[in-house]
């Protein structure tokens, strides 16, 4: 998601999305920027910008934000909710994204719950290899790597 194509917009999409819970205050974002600034994702990946999801959803890009790889990637740590000057609460308008993504068929339905396992899984390995940092520890290493087997093993099938 890179351009903002102003001939795809659809009025509506912007009301939509602002009458939902969670995304009532989206529309008073000033692209201020301190959430892309804020956002553990947007610093590793060149593609994630908050501020642009929402300047997409304002101008009414439907298909370009809902068809869009980017809203599965934030993790909802809520850091650029606690930052914004707007109240914005980007983590919500995020879940609202994703509701309206599998409901309009931009993604399967077991998307959301494919995502909640992976926030899940991640916030585990993160705790794991904390601890390894720590104190390394061989049962601990084999564990995550059986973590890390299953995971993918998983994902192959
Ligand atoms: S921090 Fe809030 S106001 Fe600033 S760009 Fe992000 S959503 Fe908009
Ligand atoms: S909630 Fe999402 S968009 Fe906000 S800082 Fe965290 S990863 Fe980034």
């Amino acid at each position: 998601m890179t351009t903002i194509v102003l001939s795809q917009q659809d009025p509506k999409f912007k009301e939509e999305v602002a009458s939902r819970p969670g995304a009532e205050n989206f529309k008073l974002c000033f692209t201020c920027g301190t959430c892309t600034a804020s956002c553990p994702v947007a610093e590793v990946h060149d593609d994630y910008d908050p501020r642009k999801i929402i300047r997409m959803s304002v101008f009414g890009m439907r298909e370009g934000v809902l068809g869009s790889d980017v809203i599965w990637m934030c993790q909802r740590c809520y850091v650029c909710y606690a930052r914004c000057p707007q109240n914005v609460k980007f983590a919500d308008v995020m879940g609202v994204l994703r509701e309206m993504a599998v409901e309009e068929g931009y993604a399967p339905k077991e998307r959301l719950h494919e995502i909640d396992e992976l926030d899940r899984f991640c916030q585990e390995l993160r705790c794991d290899l904390v601890q390894n940092l720590t104190k390394p520890d061989d049962k601990l290493k084999a564990k995550i790597k059986t973590k890390l087997d299953k995971h993918f093993r998983q994902k192959a099938e």
